[in-house]
């Protein structure tokens, strides 16, 4: 049998597109394999979100390149980097067999058993497809437990920074009939947490019957029992009492909201055309608390915006010491193609830049036993995933969405929720044991 191998560069949403094609590519007779010496097929997933993420493509797909030239093997390459350079990924990289952009990945199968190479797919009608992905392309792949379901792809919000919206296009909805086809195949082969994933959910809009998110959370909640849901990706300008009141009402929707911030500076919110102010994401903060008091908040920071100046950069500090965020997710800025921030001089230098970073990621973890410390000796639920990677003891996600090793936990255990006493608070982690006759 045909074996094929997948490396995965960039966000959840890429991890998605991935097990999609990994599924339709079982369908379709291929074989996964984690080895790609042992591969027929090799798919690079790419990401041009950040600057790392792109630079590692090409030195990756050169590295599968001894191959290609003992074996044959096929080299794909897919996602947002397909899309920004198209033809351009075959004249730097002429072994490169086929470029599939987003919305053209049903066309893997396919044209991994034609002759025609190089094989390029990146018009940009794929990205206007309501249906990107296939019945064919519904299951779980890669992890038995937990998945993700994407609502709707693209974005309309052009933030002064970011690529998506140019090679990902613009949004557009799924029906809520096929997200809740989708979670019902995926609870039917196992899955218990499932993430709902779009670049902005709050303006999901269903095609058929125009209903919104907070209508698609209940209807997925009720309809197809998952037995836990989250979401990501909110735009802080778009997140209401609705969408907040769903966290008091939805009982298996978890206590988790990722609502990016960006910046603590109004100076730089607007140049980075975020459309809110810190005044604004502050009350949102408050309402998501309200309604969910325990709930766990994290957040998104570019640091070095161009113009940003270190007075405006300890407006971040601020932000964060103030929030008290379960996590946060903390980049440089660099600069990315057709963005209006291109256009503005990158002035903050890089060992600045680092600096800015180190000390926001001091600062967050200098709070994380204070925020965290609301777990200790609390019994929370753990979804019980798989081995921990030292060996000796299991691990899952809690209701919070962090990673908890569990002391006293059996092989049985794995696929179950189960309720753990928390002991200690870790740098990334909690750990607790296990509450006995459950
Ligand atoms: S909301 Fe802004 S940062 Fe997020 S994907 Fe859209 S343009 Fe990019």
């Amino acid at each position: 049998m045909k074996k094929f191998f997948i490396q995965t560069f960039g966000c959840q949403m890429n991890v998605y597109d991935s097990e999609r094609v990994a599924v339709m590519l079982k369908k379709a007779g291929w074989e996964y394999t984690e080895d790609p010496e042992e591969a027929d097929l090799i798919i690079i997933n790419t990401c041009s979100v950040r600057e790392k993420p792109l630079l590692k493509v090409f030195s990756c797909t050169g590295r599968f390149l001894p191959l290609r030239k003992r074996k044959g093997v096929r080299i794909f390459v897919m996602g947002c980097v397909a899309q920004q350079l198209k033809e351009q990924v075959i004249e730097k990289a002429p072994y490169v067999d086929g470029v599939f952009g987003p919305g053209s990945e049903d066309q893997i199968p396919q044209a991994a058993e034609g002759d025609i190479f190089p094989y390029i797919a990146t018009a940009s009608e794929s990205l206007l497809r309501e249906e990107i992905f296939p019945e064919s392309s519904r299951g779980a792949f890669f992890e038995p437990y937990s998945s993700c379901v994407t609502i709707m792809h693209g974005c309309n919000n052009f933030c002064s920074y970011c690529i998506v919206p140019f090679v990902r296009g613009r949004e557009v909805s799924r029906t809520t009939a096929a997200v809740i086809d989708e979670v019902k195949v995926l609870v039917g082969n196992g899955v218990k947490d499932v993430t709902l994933l779009g670049q902005n959910v709050n303006s999901y809009r269903d095609p058929e019957t125009g209903s919104d998110f907070a209508a698609l959370l209940e209807q997925v909640a009720s309809k197809t029992g998952i037995e836990r849901l989250r979401f990501i990706t909110s735009h802080p300008k778009d997140f209401g009492e609705r969408l907040a009141m769903a966290f008091r009402d939805i009982p298996n929707l978890m206590p988790y909201l990722h609502l990016p911030a960006q910046s603590g500076n109004n100076r730089i919110l607007g140049e980075m055309n975020r459309r809110y102010t810190v005044e604004n994401y502050l009350e949102k903060m408050e309402l998501a608390r309200k309604y969910c008091p325990d709930i766990a908040l994290s957040s998104d920071f570019i640091v070095g915006f161009p113009g940003e100046t270190r007075a405006e950069f300890e407006d971040t500090m601020k932000l964060v010491d103030r929030v008290c965020y379960d996590s946060i997710f903390a980049f440089n800025y660099s600069v990315r193609p057709f963005t209006k921030a291109s256009k503005m001089t990158d002035d903050v230098p890089e060992e600045e830049k680092f600096d800015r970073l180190n000390c926001l990621l001091d600062l967050q973890r200098s709070k994380i036993k204070e925020v965290r410390g609301r777990y200790l000796g609390r019994t929370i639920g753990v979804l019980v995933e798989s081995e921990s990677p030292r060996g000796g003891t299991l691990m899952g996600r809690s209701e919070h969405n962090l990673v908890t090793h569990i002391v006293n936990s059996e092989p049985g255990d794995i696929g179950k929720t189960v309720k753990v006493k928390i002991t200690e608070i870790l740098e990334n982690t909690l750990r607790g044991e296990k509450i006995k006759d459950q």
